[in-house]
């Protein structure tokens, strides 16, 4: 079965002025464990809306999110998933090397493991060199695969990533895409990947699912079936 699978789900966002906006129609999708997919689309389509109902930040309006057979809710509770957002939300004064173990400390991973994880993360996402460093002294490329590296910390089932290089300048971004396949080649985690740059989810994912606007439905489901890098 899926490890993640998303039935009939809708959304519609009340708005003051009495028109609701309807951003899901009826979106029904399955996702097996291991595969990289990017949710494809327009601005306004409904992708971080489906990213945030996955993510539990959002209830959908009707339908239904179960994640190995349990609730965003539990798998949200568990931090069972990691997530990176178009900006990393760093703290500035801390270093690199705090940023990535907060979550862990929040979690009660003990402190020898913490310094092993930071280790290992530090060096997936190549910063070796700059984990005593602040964030205002990377370039936003670094700043952003310290969002990677802190979100995968924690060993999370998944990661759910919204537009995290569209930031970014054209040579960051593909050469983040490239380490972001290295790095998913290694880890094998299942990835969600939100983006409205279509060469970009073709080089990255296993399948692309490209949502329509007006009002978000699932138009295509595409498998890519590429050699990697
Ligand atoms: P995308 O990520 O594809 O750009 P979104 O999921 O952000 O799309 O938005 C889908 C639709 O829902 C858009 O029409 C957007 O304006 C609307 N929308 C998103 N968030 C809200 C909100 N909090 N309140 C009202 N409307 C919203
Ligand atoms: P990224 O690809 O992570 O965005 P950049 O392309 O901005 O990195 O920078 C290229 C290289 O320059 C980095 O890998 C790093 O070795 C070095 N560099 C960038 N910013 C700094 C900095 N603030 N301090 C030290 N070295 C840096």
């Amino acid at each position: 079965t899926a490890e993640i699978q998303i039935k009939n789900v809708s959304m519609t966002y009340p708005v003051n002025n009495g028109e609701d906006v309807v951003a899901l129609n009826d979106v029904s999708l399955d996702i097996q464990e291991g595969e990289f997919i990017s949710l494809l689309g327009p601005s306004g389509c409904g992708k971080t809306t489906l990213l945030r109902i996955i993510a539990d930040l959002l209830q959908p309006t009707s339908g239904s999110v179960s994640i190995r057979g349990q609730s965003p809710r539990d798998i949200r509770m568990q931090k069972k998933y990691g997530i990176v957002f178009q900006s990393p939300v760093l703290y500035d004064w801390r270093t690199v090397r705090r940023n990535i173990c907060m979550p862990m400390e929040i979690m009660g991973i003990p402190k020898k493991e913490r310094t092993a994880r930071i280790n290992q993360m530090l060096e997936l996402v190549g910063l070796q060199d700059f984990g005593y460093k602040y964030p205002f002294e990377l370039s936003g490329g670094m700043q952003q695969r310290v969002g990677i590296a802190r979100a995968l910390a924690l060993n999370p089932e998944f990661l759910l990533m919204d537009e995290p290089f569209s930031a970014l300048d054209e040579f960051t971004r593909e050469k983040l895409n490239e380490d972001l396949l290295s790095i998913w080649s290694k880890t094998k985690k299942t990835v969600i990947f939100v983006t409205h740059n279509i060469p970009e989810s073709v080089f990255l994912s296993d399948r692309v699912v490209v949502l329509s606007p007006h009002p978000g439905r699932l138009s295509a489901v595409v498998d890519i079936d590429l050699p990697r890098p």
